[in-house]
């Protein structure tokens, strides 16, 4: 496979946002995505009341479903825009304040409490600002990183997990040298030497 054709590729925050003020999100799931629901159970074990972390969460409904479900859902996202449309978009009052860790990072939190999405880089963050969690459902956040950041996001994702975590990871398959991406190509061996 030849993933250097995309290996030096950048986007950058500035073209996330233009992406959400256009309206050019296609990767948002109006219905949630089928594979959480397949493998729901790998994610949960049986447990309840977790804490799940969705990582460049944009405005994904499996947040509000998990929330539903009686955990506690932690996301983080740079557009604003995006924070606010989820809330709208479901009906959920909301309140906004700053975190005094992260210069012009923003904390959106559901008034019910059970839903706390940042608003800032995800690089931003540390598990002493957010804490650990039970769970993590990636979907659209690995591949959306840029190639050169992979290591450090992953290398993040493994400290801000608990011992007994879960983490569902959904990828892309197809030629990296016919797309540009984002998605990213991330071959399933890049995975296993990223995540150990
Ligand atoms: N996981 C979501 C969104 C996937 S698209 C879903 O399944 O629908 C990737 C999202 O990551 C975009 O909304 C983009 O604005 C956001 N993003 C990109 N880089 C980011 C970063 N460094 N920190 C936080 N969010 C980021």
């Amino acid at each position: 496979s030849d993933v250097g054709a995309q290996k030096d590729r950048v986007v950058t925050e500035e073209e996330w946002l233009q992406k959400w003020e256009m309206g050019n999100i296609g990767f948002h799931k109006e219905q949630g995505h089928p594979l959480l629901q397949k493998y729901l159970d790998l994610l949960l074990n049986g447990r309840s009341g977790l804490r799940i972390f969705f990582p460049l969460c944009g405005k994904a409904v499996e947040m509000k479903w998990l929330a539903d479900m009686g955990h506690s859902v932690v996301g983080v996202e740079v557009s604003e825009q995006a924070l606010k449309e989820f809330f709208s978009e479901h009906n959920l009052p909301y309140c906004e304040e700053p975190v005094p860790e992260i210069p012009g990072g923003a904390l959106f939190q559901s008034t019910s409490g059970n839903i706390s999405l940042y608003c800032c880089s995800i690089y931003d963050l540390s598990s002493s600002i957010v804490g650990k969690f039970d769970g993590v459902w990636d979907r659209g956040a690995l591949v959306a990183v840029n190639p050169c950041d992979r290591q450090r996001y992953v290398s993040l994702m493994i400290n801000l997990m608990e011992k007994n975590s879960s983490y569902l990871l959904v990828t892309v398959l197809y030629d990296p040298n016919k797309h540009k991406g984002p998605p990213f190509y991330v071959p399933e061996s890049e995975v296993k030497s990223l995540f150990g």
